[in-house]
């Protein structure tokens, strides 16, 4: 909210705000909420202090507790609500991580799952972890998104190591841009008819597939010894296609 009386119409505030949410026009300030990202800049370099904070819903958070003893939390959003940013934010502070579900299960380990793509939600999701685990395909549009992701990792300062999934659907690109970007693959996931259909049957892939059992411990094992083997670990879930 503005307000008018305080406000001198000096553009501060437009100026800063990379979503275009704030446009001076003549003696007012249009405020257009749909497109805040409520990253709060605008707040901190209006010199007048005109600029306060309105609590607006844009969706529901819910948490709850799986067969295996895993707390497994979700945000959903209101429809017709265009940003994602703001309820992932809420998401990562609630609950607190590594708050125990279950008493005598491992609770050392935070696994938050981005969308596709490089977008905003992808950036807050990566922002505060200590490792991001790369899952694509080997296809150009899992090449592009891995394009789009690295440079954000690494300017964030987190650690990646890459899943190829679904391989042998498409050609060398992905490996090669690993190879050439100093990623490590971690794990390669071969395409196969009885992994889509149970996928698909909401079984998950160990349950089809019981032999990768021990590959995703190792997988998790050479994460948590990249990062700090004792420990809690954030451990981000981004990338293109083939997730
Ligand atoms: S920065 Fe503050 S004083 Fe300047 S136009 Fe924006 S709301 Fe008004
Ligand atoms: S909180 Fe951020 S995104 Fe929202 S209007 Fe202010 S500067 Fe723009």
């Amino acid at each position: 909210m503005i307000d008018e009386t305080r406000c001198t119409r000096c553009g501060r505030c437009a100026e800063v705000c990379e979503y275009h949410a704030l446009a001076v026009v003549g003696l007012r300030v249009l405020v257009f909420p749909a497109l805040c990202h409520g990253c709060g800049s605008c707040l901190r370099v209006c010199p007048e202090g005109a600029i306060s904070e309105r609590q607006h819903g844009i969706g529901r958070l819910s948490t709850g507790v799986t067969a295996g003893g895993c707390r497994l939390s979700q945000g959903l959003m209101h429809v017709g609500e265009p940003m994602a940013t703001p309820i992932v934010r809420a998401l990562k502070r609630w609950p607190p991580a590594f708050a125990p579900a279950v008493p005598g299960i491992d609770c050392t380990l935070e696994i938050r799952d981005a969308p596709p793509g490089a977008s905003c939600p992808v950036v807050e999701t990566m922002r505060g972890a200590d490792y991001l685990l790369l899952v694509t395909e080997p296809t150009p549009f899992g090449l592009h998104d891995l394009r789009q992701v690295v440079p954000i990792a690494t300017e964030l300062g987190i650690p990646a190591g890459v899943v190829i999934n679904r391989e042998g659907i498409g050609d060398a690109a992905v490996a090669a841009y690993c190879e050439e970007a100093g990623l490590p693959v971690l794990m390669r996931i071969p395409m196969e008819r009885r992994f889509a259909e149970a996928i698909a049957a909401g079984r998950t892939l160990v349950e089809a597939a019981p032999e990768y059992g021990p590959a995703f411990r190792e997988l998790l094992a050479t994460i948590r010894a990249t990062v700090a083997p004792a420990a809690p670990v954030a451990l981000a879930a981004a990338g293109g296609g083939g997730r």
